[in-house]
């Protein structure tokens, strides 16, 4: 639904980006959530869950075949997650690059995943790698009262 008082710019897409169990253990939530925000994407919804393990299958349920599934899903489940959904101009292309490959080692040390982690299974954060992914996994994560509809006061200086 197009927000009519903002810039239409501003609500071209939205992604799901997820801080994961680890990094919210080792205290890189807010670093991760500045990066985003200093990027000038705006948060829409925010929340810390605990997933279950239906949640966590369901989430990954493309990846069902893969050998390292049973892992990630109990990974996902062992603790705090902060889910967020972030909204701007070509948020969810832009916030895999923010990330970096899925494997940190292979990711750029100016990534998220490139600075703050070493080993694949524990990659710090998740975003959506598609606009049809992101709208699943908003619909999964989020109710739709929970995402909020606001406008920064900042919009005219990020967009032109
Ligand atoms: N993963 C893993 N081992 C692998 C590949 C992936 O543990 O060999 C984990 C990793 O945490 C990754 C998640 O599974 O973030 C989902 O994999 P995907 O290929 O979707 O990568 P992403 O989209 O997260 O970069």
């Amino acid at each position: 639904r197009p927000c009519r008082a903002l810039p239409l710019t501003c609500r071209v897409e939205r992604t799901f980006t997820a801080i994961k169990p680890d990094a919210v253990n080792r205290g890189l939530i807010g670093e991760i959530i500045t990066r985003f925000e200093r990027k000038g994407y705006k948060l829409v919804g925010l929340k810390l869950v605990r997933p279950t393990q239906p949640l966590a299958e369901t989430h990954y349920a493309e990846l069902a075949s893969k050998p390292f599934y049973p892992s990630l899903v109990q990974f996902l489940c062992s603790g705090p997650v902060v889910a967020m959904c972030w909204e701007g101009k070509d948020v969810v292309r832009t916030a895999r690059k923010m990330l970096g490959a899925t494997n940190p080692l292979e990711s750029d040390p100016s990534t998220i995943r490139g600075a703050y982690a070493i080993d694949v299974g524990r990659n710090v954060v998740h975003s959506s790698d598609a606009v049809s992914t992101a709208e699943r996994e908003i619909a999964l994560w989020f109710r739709p009262e929970e995402l909020v509809e606001w406008a920064p006061t900042s919009l005219q200086w990020i967009y032109e």
